[in-house]
Formats: structure tokens, C-alpha cells, sequence
């Protein structure tokens, strides 16, 4: 933000925005458009009719004339009036729709770009900043459709003003005048006219500098709406609440947030309203003011000598008061111009987060035998930004159609071994392939297709059941009944009210059913077992239930799963005696394989963690 910017710099920024949100809301512009052009007629139409009846008034008192010009006086600005207002009201509408469809943007390039940049602290924090600039004074996409509107209205405005008061300067006063006769002087004339834009441009650039500040208080207010977002909802917040009232946080809460007040009236943006951004922008209306008042005494004196009749008065004085009101909007929005600039390289910069991984083309064939095989040839991975490796020289060959258990004690490696598996990252070393081809030749979206996981951390809709086990509106019911209930859930889908569709979490509906932990697990095991890949991936599936549901859910699953590929991710050794192989991760590294009566019989890290953990079996 510190980086001076230039003019070519914001004006392209601007551009390219523009071009951005006309994508996404395409109908706004032209009503925009619109809305700008007679929204910036309008003073003036009022302006030409009140000089035209004075005129008429002051000189020739036509009746006939008279009224003509107060009817097609009224019609106009009554007809500039309605149409200004329904403009205004199918703008603001499109406007509101905007803020949302512009969501898109950011939503649709969360889930485009890279796991890896995904999963970045820096991606979310980059994320946040755009929002919350966005959110504490419209900075960023949205302040480009406000700076189109008033830049538009701005030029159209000086325009109309000068067609308008051409002639303010032009009538000569008569040569009877005397000393006013210096009036008709073009080196005067054009002089005042200099002068007036100058001072004009000065107001705006005043009103430019006052804007300039909010950059500095950027900081200190995304850090106030962060505060705001936390603490500000912390009594809403369903889970704080027990925590809240047993240890009185609720003082350690306002504490906190009492000294760190953003916008309150000693916070940053106080201090700086009552100082330069304040003086600034108080200084940019005295000197407009000024400039009207020049207009009035150059025109009252003009007219006092001669040039013109008292009509011309207020079509001069309605006149150029509202270019020069133009002028200076024109000018300071030079200064709103420069600092969106830098919160829109914010914004692109998150929407240019490139998509570094390399995706191959070839497809992963569904094969009708599903005979798959997956290797992992020496594979190391460190995340991006650590300091050590998360896996380490990994060997491991599995084949379709087999059980195999990925056991280990917390942080050994066993959640990052199924993320390289999946490709939600590229190791660093070594290679993974599938049937002998390296995994990132294949077509990323179909190899992911060959994959079913329940990640430990997992997270249902809310929306009804049976879209959430099959991700989509549409639907097998039958293969979703089955899903359900061979992960355990028959029962429970029976005292559902509306079964299938029967809404999740009440965010929407007051008729939404909440479910506990391990019923939502068995909902995303349903999922996955709706996905009917290849692979199925349980990652710790059984931590939310309990022990009984575990038992019911390992039986059966041996059946369920069928000729599929089965990972299982436990630290519970007793879950993962039925598989085939089972391989220990400690440090980062594969450190034994065999079935579990191999293991057992070997001293070993198994051997020893079995023991530790059997005594809360018998
Ligand atoms: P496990 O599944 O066996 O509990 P993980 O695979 O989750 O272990 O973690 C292996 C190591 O990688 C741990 O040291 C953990 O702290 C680290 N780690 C896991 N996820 C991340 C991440 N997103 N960024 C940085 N380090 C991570």
C-alpha cells in the first residue's frame, strides 16, 4: 500500500475491475450508465426552466409564453425526476444483487487454485484483509461501480455546465458600462475562467488528500473488524456458551475489546477524522464554497452593468455552481482512484494466485475389473513452509481389493500420506503412481474420481439429508437408502420427519434436525460409500463414535466395502486387526508392514503400542 501509484497503474486496475464484476453482473453497467447520465441532467434542467420563466418575468411578461414554458418546465423535470428515481431504484437493487454475485469471483478461485495455496494461512489471511477492507469502508471492488457512477456524472456535469455558461462569458456588457467594460476583456475572461477551474481542481485535490488518509488507518480497522467479528458475535456463538459462563470470560472479552477500540472515537480512524483527514476534507468544501461565491459576484456584476437580465442570473449562478461542484468531484476522485488502487492489487493478487501443480490428460480408464495399483516410490514431503519433513523416504505398494491399516501415533505422517495420495499436494521427492504411471500424468479431476474419503475433519451442508450422502440436488434414492444404512444410520433415517429430505442443522429451518457427532460421521461415511470409487479412505472414521457404533460400523465394514480398495487411518490398533496389511508410520516414515499377527510377534513399535493400548481392550 505504500508504493506510490501511478495513473496508468490505477486507471488499468480500474479496467480490468470493471471488466470483472460486468461478468458477473452484466445488466448493472448500463443502468448505472444510465442512472449516472440523467442524475447529472437534472440540476441543470431545473436550472434552464427556472432562468427561462424568470426571463420571461423579468422582460417581456408574455402570458402565453409563460405558461408554455412553466408546462414544458414541469413536464421535464418531472419527467427527469421519475425516471431518476426508478433508475435509482433498479441500480441500488442490482447493486444489492452485485455484493453477492461478486462472491463468486473469490468462492470460484478458492476452489480452482491449488490445495496447496488453499491451505495456506497467508491465502486466508490475504482473503480475510480483501474482506474486511471491503467491509469497513467499501474499499476494493465494489468502490470502482461508485467511482464509475460519480466519474461519469462528474464529466457530464462539467459538460452540461459549460454549454450552459458559455454565454456568461461571451455576452458582452455594452461599452456604456464604463469600468465594467474591463469585463468584456477575453485576457479577464479567460483568466476568472483558469482561476475557477484551479481553484475547483485545488477543493477536489483537498477533498483527494483528506481520502488518501483512510489508507493509513487500513491497518488498525482491519484489525477493529476482525475484533468486531469475534468478540462483537461471541455471545452468539452456540459452543462458547458453557465455557463463557463457567469461568466469567465474559469480562476478559470486554477488557480486551474496550482497548482495542478501532472506531471508537480515540481509536485510529477517530484521531485521524479530528486531525488531517478531517481538516483536509473541511478544507476541499470552504474552498468550493469560495468558488461559488466568485461565480455569483462575477455574474451579479456582469448583469448589474448590462450584460444580461436577471433570468440569465440563475441559470449562470445554478449553472456553474454545479460544474464547479463537478469539477471538484471529478478531482478528488482522482485521489479515491489511487487509493483503491492499492487495495484492488490486494484483491488481484488473490484472485492471480497461479495454479502451479502440473495436471497431466490421461484418463484414469474406468476399468470394469477396477484392478488398480498404487505405489509410492520413495516419497518425501514437507509442507510449504515447514521446517521439517512430514514424510520421509515412504516405500508402500497396495493393490485393488485389499484392506490396508495406516496406524501410528499423532503427527507420525498418516493424514499427510493419504493428502499425497489423493494429490491434494506433490511431494517434494520421489514419485507416486498408479498403475505404474506417475499420478500426476492423469487428468486431476478423474483421478481424484477414484477416491472416497472421510477426512477426520469432515463438514456436512445443511441441507437436506440425502443431497449431502450423494453432493447434489439429484439423486438414486435407493443407493442413497443403502449408503445410509450400511454405515449404521437405518435406524435413525427411520425417526427422521421428512427422511431423506430432511433438512440438517438448523441454519435455515426452524424444522432442521441437529445430529450428533457420530451420526454426522456416519453421514459422511454414507457419502463416501454413495461415491462407490474405487478407494474408500477412512481417516480416524470411528473418533466421534462410540465404542458400541465402532464395533457395529468395523463388522460390517469389511462386507460393505466389497471389492473396493480400503484404507483405514486409526491410532485405535484393535480397529485395524482385520486388514490385510498394515503398515506403522512413526517420524514421519513407514517403520514396519505385515499383517497384525506378524506385528504383534515382533518386538517392535507396533508391539509396543499394542501393548500400551490392549489393556483398555480386555
Ligand atoms: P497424523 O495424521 O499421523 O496425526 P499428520 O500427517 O497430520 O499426522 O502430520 C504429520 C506432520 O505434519 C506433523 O508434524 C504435523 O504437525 C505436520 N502438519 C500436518 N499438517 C500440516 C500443515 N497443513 N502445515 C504444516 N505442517 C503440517
Amino acid at each position: 500500500m505504500e508504493k506510490k501509484i501511478t495513473m496508468s497503474h490505477a486507471l488499468s486496475a480500474h479496467l480490468r475491475a470493471i471488466k470483472l464484476l460486468n461478468g458477473v453482473g452484466a445488466k448493472l453497467f448500463a443502468v448505472m450508465t444510465l442512472h449516472a447520465i440523467v442524475g447529472a441532467l437534472t440540476p441543470y434542467v431545473t436550472v434552464f426552466f427556472s432562468a427561462q420563466i424568470l426571463k420571461e418575468l423579468a422582460l417581456q411578461r408574455r402570458a402565453d409564453v409563460l405558461w408554455q414554458w412553466v408546462i414544458v418546465g414541469v413536464l421535464c423535470t418531472g419527467a427527469f425526476a421519475v425516471l431518476k428515481a426508478f433508475l435509482y431504484q433498479r441500480d441500488t437493487t442490482l447493486l444489492d444483487d452485485l455484493w453477492g454475485r461478486k462472491e463468486i469471483l473469490f468462492v470460484q478461485k478458492m476452489f480452482s487454485m491449488d490445495y496447496a495455496d488453499m491451505d495456506q494461512q497467508t491465502t486466508h489471511d490475504l482473503r480475510a484483509q480483501i474482506r474486511q477492507t471491503e467491509n469497513w469502508s467499501g474499499w476494493g471492488l465494489m468502490r470502482v461501480l461508485e467511482t464509475y457512477e460519480a466519474g461519469l456524472k462528474s464529466v457530464i456535469g462539467i459538460l452540461s455546465g459549460i454549454a450552459l455558461t458559455v454565454s456568461l462569458f461571451t455576452s458582452p456588457v455594452p461599452d456604456t458600462a464604463g469600468g465594467f467594460t474591463i469585463l468584456n476583456s477575453p485576457v479577464f475572461i479567460l483568466v476568472l475562467a483558469a482561476v475557477m477551474v484551479l481553484v475547483s481542481m485545488l477543493a477536489g485535490a483537498c477533498s483527494a488528500k483528506s481520502t488518501s488518509y483512510w489508507s493509513g488507518a487500513a491497518e488498525a480497522a482491519t484489525f477493529g473488524n476482525r475484533l468486531f467479528g469475534f468478540f462483537g458475535f461471541i455471545g452468539t456463538h452456540k459452543g462458547r456458551g458453557t465455557d463463557i459462563r463457567m469461568y466469567n470470560q465474559q469480562h476478559l472479552v470486554s477488557a480486551y475489546w474496550d482497548k482495542n477500540r478501532a472506531f471508537g472515537t480515540n481509536g485510529a480512524i477517530g484521531k485521524l477524522a479530528r486531525g488531517p483527514l478531517g481538516i483536509y476534507s473541511g478544507l476541499g468544501t470552504g474552498i468550493t464554497v469560495l468558488v461559488t461565491g466568485s461565480v455569483y459576484v462575477f455574474t451579479c456584476l456582469k448583469a448589474w452593468a448590462g450584460a444580461f437580465d436577471v433570468g440569465s442570473i440563475t441559470q449562470y449562478v445554478g449553472a456553474a455552481t454545479a460544474m464547479a461542484g463537478s469539477i471538484f468531484e471529478l478531482t478528488s476522485l482522482i485521489g479515491t482512484l489511487k487509493t483503491n488502487t492499492g487495495y484492488l492489487d490486494n484483491t488481484f493478487r488473490f484472485l492471480d494466485i497461479p495454479n502451479a501443480m502440473y495436471q497431466g490428460s490421461l484418463t484414469t480408464e474406468k476399468r470394469s475389473d477396477r484392478q488398480y495399483e498404487v505405489e509410492f516410490r520413495d516419497v518425501s514431503f514437507k509442507y510449504p513452509g515447514a521446517e521439517n519433513w512430514a514424510l520421509k523416504h515412504v516405500n508402500m505398494k497396495f493393490q485393488v481389493g485389499k484392506r490396508l491399516a495406516i496406524v501410528g501415533e499423532n503427527g507420525s505422517g498418516k493424514t499427510t500420506f493419504i493428502k499425497l495420495l489423493c494429490r491434494l499436494y506433490d511431494p517434494q521427492e520421489g514419485q507416486i503412481l498408479l498403475n505404474g504411471i506417475d499420478i500426476r500424468k492423469y487428468n486431476y479431476r478423474d483421478y481424484m474420481d477414484i477416491f472416497s474419503i472421510v477426512f477426520q475433519d469432515f463438514q456436512l451442508i445443511s441441507q437436506p439429508l440425502g443431497n449431502n450422502v450423494a453432493s447434489s440436488a439429484v439423486y438414486d434414492e435407493v443407493k442413497v437408502r443403502k449408503a445410509l444404512i450400511d454405515a449404521g444410520l437405518g435406524d435413525r433415517l427411520e425417526t427422521m420427519p421428512d427422511g431423506l429430505n430432511t433438512q440438517l442443522y438448523k441454519d435455515f429451518t426452524e424444522n432442521g434436525v441437529e445430529i450428533s457427532g457420530g451420526e454426522a460421521q456416519k453421514i459422511a461415511i454414507a457419502r463416501a460409500l454413495y461415491k462407490d470409487a474405487p478407494f474408500i479412505i477412512l481417516d480416524e472414521p470411528t473418533a466421534a463414535l462410540d465404542p458400541i457404533a465402532e464395533a457395529e460400523i468395523y463388522a460390517k465394514f469389511n462386507d460393505i466395502v466389497g471389492d473396493k480398495t480400503a484404507i483405514y487411518i486409526s491410532h485405535r490398533l484393535s480397529s485395524c486387526r482385520f486388514c490385510d496389511k498394515i503398515a506403522v508410520f512413526a517420524d514421519g516414515q513407514i517403520v514396519q508392514t505385515g499383517s497384525h499377527e506378524e506385528l504383534v510377534s515382533t518386538d517392535g513399535v507396533y508391539a509396543n503400542l499394542w501393548n500400551a493400548q490392549s489393556q483398555y481392550y480386555t
